[in-house]
């Protein structure tokens, strides 16, 4: 059975979508730890992130920076970090979460409250500023 994240890149689910490429996909998580929290994913299945292979692991760190650097310049966090967990959903990816204050936590289990329209218009703001 295919993955939630395959079915949003086929679009059968919503999604709210930062960019893609050919082989990539990256939109906001939709229990964010903060501001912004944005997934990058392969569109290649694969479960365990480091069953992908080398060069399918450099292009998902290469188009995470594309998208870590738009969400510095729209969002100006003080830098934006990077976790890899995979724990709930088994189709590998990269969880970009934004840090607004060196006291913020940085863990998955914390989610900040974001209304549907301002995760929209948040998107749009990350979009405008994604350069592949
Ligand atoms: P993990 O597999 O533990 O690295 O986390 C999976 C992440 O995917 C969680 O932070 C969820 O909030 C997120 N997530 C699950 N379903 C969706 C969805 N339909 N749209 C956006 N994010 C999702």
């Amino acid at each position: 059975m295919p993955s939630i994240f395959t079915k949003i890149i086929k679009g059968e689910i919503p999604s709210y979508k930062i960019a893609e490429d050919e082989k990539h996909y990256a939109f906001l998580d939709i229990n964010p730890a903060a501001k912004g929290h944005t997934l990058c994913i392969p569109k290649r299945e694969v479960d365990y992130f480091f069953d992908l292979k080398p060069n399918e692991l450099a292009e998902l760190t290469k188009f995470s920076q594309k998208i870590a650097r738009a969400l510095d310049k729209s969002l100006e966090p003080i830098r934006t970090g990077v976790i890899v967990e995979g724990l709930e959903v088994p189709h590998a990816h990269i969880h970009l979460i934004p840090i607004y204050k060196e006291t913020q936590a940085f863990s998955l289990g914390k989610k900040v409250e974001v209304t549907e329209t301002g995760m929209g218009k948040l998107a749009e703001q990350i979009r405008q500023k994604v350069e592949l």
